[in-house]
């Protein structure tokens, strides 16, 4: 087996466990391979493991990447979820070539998106990024913000809001860790009435266990599967 094979095989045992500790079902929570800054032969190794659902934060590279699996692995249907910042100007190939975004953090952008999803796929499917730290450096809406933006971001035709997202400031302390996951999710339960969201895009390599507790229903796993990332 090779290492990302025993990676996502460990990680799936160690989130169903995680899920059922917290009194919630095994396949609670989904698996989001963050394949940021690894090629495309690294996603290949996932895809052969099983992997399905992949997460990046760079546009270019994304679509590169994609290209690639698909002339590497042309039927195997796969699930692309954008998780970086983005810029307006960018929000086209976005809308066109992604089932997912993750960080949705400005009205503006949900309505490029919205407006940009070619009318022959579904819905695009998106979670609202929450500054939930408060720390001047991240993106996200404040929670004051938010209650207007989702009622808004609800009605958006080209989209489906699903849930909400969040990168809290780092720490090891689970207790931390924990309250802050506690804080999104419930935002999002004070939300969700009246609205489908059935997503909390939450928890990463360092964080995984304590999102779970709290209710993530995607954790974003990029270092635990493929490795430490190297910047150029
Ligand atoms: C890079 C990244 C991840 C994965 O981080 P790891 O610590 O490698 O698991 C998750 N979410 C977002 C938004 C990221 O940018």
């Amino acid at each position: 087996m090779s290492p990302i094979a025993q990676h996502l095989q460990l990680l799936q045992q160690k989130i169903a466990r995680c899920a059922e500790d917290a009194g919630r079902p095994a396949d609670a929570v989904r698996l989001l391979a963050v394949s940021k800054t690894f090629g495309a032969d690294a996603v290949l190794e996932a895809v052969q493991a099983g992997q399905r659902a992949f997460g990046e934060n760079y546009l270019q590279e994304a679509l590169d990447k994609m290209d690639a699996l698909h002339a590497l692995a042309p039927e195997v249907q796969l699930e692309w979820h954008f998780i970086g910042p983005i810029q307006s100007n960018k929000t086209r190939p976005i809308a066109e070539r992604f089932d997912w975004v993750h960080s949705v953090d400005r009205e503006k952008i949900a309505r490029r998106l919205s407006e940009q999803r070619p009318a022959g796929l579904p819905a695009l499917n998106i979670c609202l990024q929450v500054n939930i730290s408060g720390e001047a450096s991240k993106s996200g809406l404040t929670p004051d913000e938010l209650p207007a933006v989702v009622a808004r971001v609800a009605q958006l035709p080209g989209l489906r809001l699903r849930g909400l997202m969040a990168i809290p400031e780092v720490t090891s302390d689970i207790a931390q860790q924990r309250a802050a996951f506690a804080r999104l999710r419930k935002l999002a339960q004070a939300l969700a009435a009246g609205l489908a969201c059935d997503t909390l895009s939450m928890g990463m390599s360092g964080d995984m266990e304590a999102a779970i507790a709290e209710g993530a229903t995607i954790v974003r796993i990029g270092s635990a599967i493929f490795g430490a990332r190297y910047y150029a």
